[in-house]
């Protein structure tokens, strides 16, 4: 851990640019404790990565947790949301639509029970006003699908027969944050950017002597972050810790009046099957999933002893920049049509402009991975993202520099600390399928699900 001693002459060296990567570089260019400090951020394309996770069209911006240390936290990261943060288009109030589906069978009892905790938490740790919009009331309980159709009216489907509507959440362009956030961080002129992949890191004893970029170049730091979302398990040994798994993203083409009519809605959330549907953006539409993915098994060298001979198996992301044809699995593409279809009807058949497939790195509880690595004293993880990190952008770096330091900031920070932390026991098998709460199925396998016939699928893009 960082003494006061180290601070004044330490280097830190962030690798990665996304929401953890750009928030530490942020919090450590703004802190007293950091102001000696020479700050160097690598990415490994030009910024902004576009397979990275941090990077698409929008991100949900909600307090609406089963936990509530995350809506208290949330409670923080809105300030800066609702401010200069969100302006300028950044973060559009729009409410969030949760609702649990009971024709949508698997999972049923875990989506409601998450879906009330959730609600209880926004009533009582924000104090949320319980009643219907024109009463000035901010959450809305939704009985009945004929509820839920009213919140969702110019959808006109069937959007699901139980939920609430929480009026206060949102949805951010998450380029946009991002990009903003970096701009936040050049203007402190403390921080080195520099577009380089790191192809490994170089293990020493109990500590990592330097990175070595693929241009050869070895740089040297004292305190090295790794904040490489779903690719960190390919620099160190993260079996039992953190996994990438891939989630589908489809996006269609909207008029203007159709962009009109949907921008009126909330976002929609399923909770049984994981579908969910922002407010659309610029005559966008997308359709995504927050399921528990597809893992891609991949043979390496071991990271941590890589002329050893030795190779493990982990999931990677794969991604347009890998393979541009890239699309969803079949089995991807019909969750998302059928999603579409039966919420929005008059859209059923219109074909997607284009698929993703978008890399969460999960993590056994859904917790991030915010911590020392207990083997290597100079290697801090900012990562385990586990889908739910973006909303946090603009205050997740002041939380990453107190772990850093050894400080909770206060109780709310040392409750998160605990759950950020190295785990005590690593999960069951090497690839990490979450406990989180998720929709949909879990054990996909990416190429199997690839290989799969297609003459089913949508009249989406292949
Ligand atoms: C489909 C999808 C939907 C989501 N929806 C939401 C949501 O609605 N609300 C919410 O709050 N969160 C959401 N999330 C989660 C959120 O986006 C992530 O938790 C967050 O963006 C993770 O940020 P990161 O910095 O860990 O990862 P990334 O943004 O992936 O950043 C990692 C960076 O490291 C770089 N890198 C990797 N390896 C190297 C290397 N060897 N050398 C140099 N650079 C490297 C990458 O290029 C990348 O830019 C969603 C995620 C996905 C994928």
């Amino acid at each position: 851990m960082l003494s006061s001693s180290e601070q004044a002459t330490s280097s830190v060296l962030i690798v990665g640019s996304g929401v953890f990567g750009l928030g530490t570089a942020h919090a450590l260019a703004t802190r007293d404790e950091f102001r000696h400090t020479k700050i160097t951020v690598l990415e490994r394309v030009d910024f902004p990565a576009p397979d990275g996770s941090s990077i698409d069209s929008s991100r949900i911006i909600r307090p609406d947790y089963a936990d509530g240390a995350y809506t208290s936290f949330m409670a923080e990261a809105h300030k800066y949301w609702r401010g200069d943060f969100g302006a300028d288009g950044r973060y559009t109030e729009a409410g969030l639509c949760i609702v649990t589906d009971e024709g949508d069978g698997a999972g049923k009892g875990e989506a409601s029970d998450y879906m009330l905790k959730a609600m209880e938490n926004v009533k009582s740790r924000l104090g949320l006003k319980v009643g219907r919009r024109e009463d000035r009331g901010q959450v809305e309980p939704l009985v009945s699908a004929a509820d839920i159709s009213r919140v969702m009216a110019t959808m006109e489907g069937d959007c699901g027969t139980k939920g609430y509507v929480n009026w206060t959440s949102g949805w951010a362009d998450a380029e946009a944050g991002v990009r903003h956030m970096r701009k936040l961080v050049e203007r402190t002129e403390r921080v080195d950017f520099k577009t380089s992949e790191v192809r490994r890191l170089e293990f020493g004893d109990g500590k990592i002597e330097s990175v070595e970029l693929t241009s050869g170049e070895h740089l040297k730091a004292d305190l090295v972050v790794l904040a490489t979302g779903a690719w960190t398990p390919k620099l160190v040994d993260l079996r039992g810790v953190c996994s990438a798994s891939g989630h589908v993203l489809a996006y269609l083409d909207l008029s203007e009046d159709e962009q009109d009519r949907l921008g009126r809605n909330p976002t929609l959330l399923c909770e049984n099957s994981g579908m969910f549907i922002i407010q659309p953006r610029g005559r966008q539409l997308k359709v995504a999933r927050h399921g528990y993915g597809y893992a891609n098994p991949t043979v390496i060298p071991h990271p941590e002893r890589p002329d050893s001979g030795e190779t493990i198996t982990v999931s990677l992301p794969r991604t347009k920049m890998d393979d541009e044809n890239l699309n969803i699995p079949p089995e991807g593409d019909r969750a998302c049509r059928a999603f579409l279809k039966k919420s929005i009807p008059y859209l059923a058949d219109r074909p997607w402009t284009h698929t993703r497939i978008c890399w969460y790195t999960d993590t056994p509880t859904g917790n991030w991975l915010i911590d020392y690595h207990p083997a290597y004293s100079n290697l801090f993880l900012a990562t385990g993202g586990s889908g739910h990190g973006y909303k946090f952008l603009p205050v997740i770096g002041d939380r990453i520099a107190d772990v850093m330091l050894g400080q909770d900031g206060d109780a709310l920070g040392a409750e998160l600390r605990q759950k950020w932390r190295w785990p005590v026991q690593k999960h069951k098998s090497d690839h990490v399928w979450t406990d989180d709460w998720r929709g949909g199925k879990k054990g996909m396998i990416l190429d199997v699900e690839l290989g799969r016939s297609s003459s089913l699928s949508s009249n989406g893009v292949r």
